[in-house]
C-alpha cells in the first residue's frame, strides 16, 4: 500500500499546518486507485463509498420542484426555515421527544453540523474523545478546529461499544465532548438504551463533558434492533447532547447537502453563529426537499431498508464463507467490518506477504479487481470496510472473487 499523502505545500503559499497535518484519507486514496483502474478499462467493483445506490424519492424531487416553482429561491434564516424545523420537531416528537424549534440548525450536511459545533465548542488543546473504529472525517475534523481526538478503541466481541470503564479512562479536565456514530460508520454496530444509559453514571460524575450523537443512520437498523436516540434515552443529559443527524442516508439525498443538528439553545445559537459567517443556511430547495421527506410517507424508507438487510446478510455469509476472515451480523447503516488477522502473514500467488489490512486490501484490489477501505483508515488495523449499498450483483460477483483471492493466499 502506497503511503498516505500529505498536503504539504512545495513552495507557492504556505498552508496552515491545520490543514497540512491533515493526511489525505485512505478511502480517498482507494477510491482514486480504483477509479484509475477502471479508467484504464479495468472491471473494478468498488465497495468503498458509504453512499446510497438508491435514488430520492419521487415525491421529495417534486417537493422541490414546487418550491423553486413558488420562488423559494432565495436566503432563508440562517438555522432553517420554519418549516423544517417544524419537520424535525415533528420527528421527535414522534419518538417521544419534545424539543422546539429554537433547539435545531438546519446546516449543509451532518458534516457542517459537526464542524460548526467542534468550532462553536473547541478552544485550542480541548479533547474530543472518539470510540475507534471511527468515521475517518471525526478526528479530522476535531484537528482542523484545534481540538486533539483522544481515540479509544472498542472490541468486535462487544458490537464495537463504547464500555463505560473506557471511556471514565479517556475522560480529562480538557474533554468537551465524546462523539459517536450509532448506527456506525464503518462497523454498523449500534448502541441500545441499555448500552447508552451505561454511559450515564461515567457522563454524570464528569459534567465538564458533552455527548455528540451522530444518528444519521438511525432509520437503517435490521433484525429487531430498536434503534433510541440519546436525546430519549438520556433525558437527564438534555442540556450536553447534541443529536447530529440529515436525509442523506435514510432518504437516499447525498448531493442535496442537508443536515440538522438538535440541541440545547445556548449551543445552537454558538453554532448559528459560525454558520452565519461560513455559508449561512443551506439551500433554500433542499430545505424544501427535506421537509418533505420528513413529513412524508415512511414506506419507501421501510422498503429500501429491507433491501439493505437482505444485503447485510448475503455479505455477512459470504464473508464468513472465507476461511481468514470473521464478519459479525452488524445491527444497522451498510457497512461491515470484518476481522481479516486470520489471513495476514500470508503469501501472495506473487511472492509478497500480506503483512497488514492496507496489503491485503491493496492485494484484494489488484488480485480480485475489488476496492474495500483498510480497517487502520478507521483506526482498528486488522479489519476492512465494506460498504453493501451497491447492487445485489455487484456484491455477490466481489464476494467470490475476494473468496478467490483470498483462497489464493498461502500460509507461511
Ligand atoms: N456522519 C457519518 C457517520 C457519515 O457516514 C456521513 C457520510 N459518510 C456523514 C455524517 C455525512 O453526512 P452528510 O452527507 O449529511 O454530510
Amino acid at each position: 500500500m502506497a503511503a498516505v499523502m500529505s498536503l504539504a505545500a512545495e513552495g507557492g503559499i504556505g498552508l496552515a499546518r491545520r490543514v497540512s497535518d491533515i493526511e489525505v484519507s485512505l478511502i480517498v486514496r482507494i477510491s482514486e486507485l480504483a477509479a484509475a483502474r477502471k479508467k484504464a478499462g479495468e472491471d473494478i467493483i468498488s465497495l468503498g463509498t458509504g453512499e446510497p445506490d438508491f435514488d430520492t424519492p419521487d415525491f421529495v424531487k417534486a417537493a422541490a420542484k414546487t418550491a423553486m416553482d413558488r420562488g423559494e429561491t432565495k436566503y432563508t434564516a440562517n438555522t432553517g426555515t420554519a418549516e423544517l424545523k417544524q419537520a424535525i420537531v415533528a420527528e421527535y416528537a414522534r419518538q417521544g421527544v419534545t424539543i422546539a424549534p429554537a433547539n435545531v440548525i438546519a446546516s449543509a450536511g451532518a458534516k457542517q453540523v459537526l464542524f460548526n459545533a467542534f468550532m462553536a465548542t473547541l478552544d485550542p488543546g480541548d479533547e474530543v474523545v472518539i470510540p475507534a473504529p471511527y468515521w475517518t472525517s471525526y478526528v479530522d475534523m476535531v484537528s482542523i478546529c484545534g481540538g486533539v481526538p483522544v481515540t479509544v478503541p472498542t472490541r468486535g466481541e462487544d458490537g464495537f461499544v463504547l464500555a463505560p470503564e473506557a471511556l471514565e479512562r479517556a475522560i480529562t479536565p480538557r474533554t468537551k465532548w465524546l462523539l459517536f456514530n450509532s448506527p456506525s460508520n464503518p462497523t454498523g454496530g449500534a448502541y441500545d438504551a441499555g448500552q447508552l444509559r451505561a454511559l450515564l453514571p461515567v457522563l454524570a460524575r464528569h459534567p465538564h463533558v458533552g455527548l455528540m450523537s451522530d444518528e444519521i443512520y438511525e432509520h437503517l437498523v435490521y433484525d429487531d434492533f430498536a434503534f433510541v436516540s440519546a436525546l430519549k434515552a438520556l433525558p437527564e443529559m438534555a442540556e450536553r447532547v447534541l443529536v447530529v443527524n440529515g436525509v442523506s442516508k435514510s432518504y437516499a439525498m447525498t448531493g442535496w447537502r442537508l443536515g440538522y443538528g438538535v440541541g440545547p439553545r445556548a449551543l445552537i445559537d454558538a453554532m448559528a453563529v459560525v454558520q452565519g459567517q461560513a455559508t449561512s443556511a443551506p439551500s433554500s430547495i433542499s430545505q424544501a426537499a427535506a421537509a418533505a421527506a420528513l413529513n412524508g410517507p415512511r414506506d419507501v424508507v421501510a422498503e429500501r431498508r429491507e433491501d439493505f438487510w437482505r444485503r447485510r446478510d448475503l455479505v455477512v455469509a459470504g464473508l464468513n464463507a472465507v476461511e481468514g476472515l470473521v464478519c459479525d451480523s452488524p445491527r444497522g447503516a451498510f457497512y461491515v467490518f470484518p476481522d481479516c488477522t486470520g489471513l495476514l502473514g500470508r503469501r501472495t500467488p506473487q511472492g509478497t506477504i500480506v503483512e497488514t489490512d492496507a496489503d491485503l486490501c491493496e492485494y484484494y484490489l489488484e488480485q480480485a479487481g475489488v476496492a474495500v477501505v483498510p480497517g487502520t483508515a478507521f483506526g482498528s488495523p486488522g479489519h476492512f470496510r465494506i460498504s453493501y449499498a451497491y447492487a445485489q450483483v455487484a456484491l455477490e460477483k466481489a464476494l467470490e472473487r475476494i473468496a478467490a483471492a483470498s483462497a489464493a493466499l498461502v500460509k507461511p
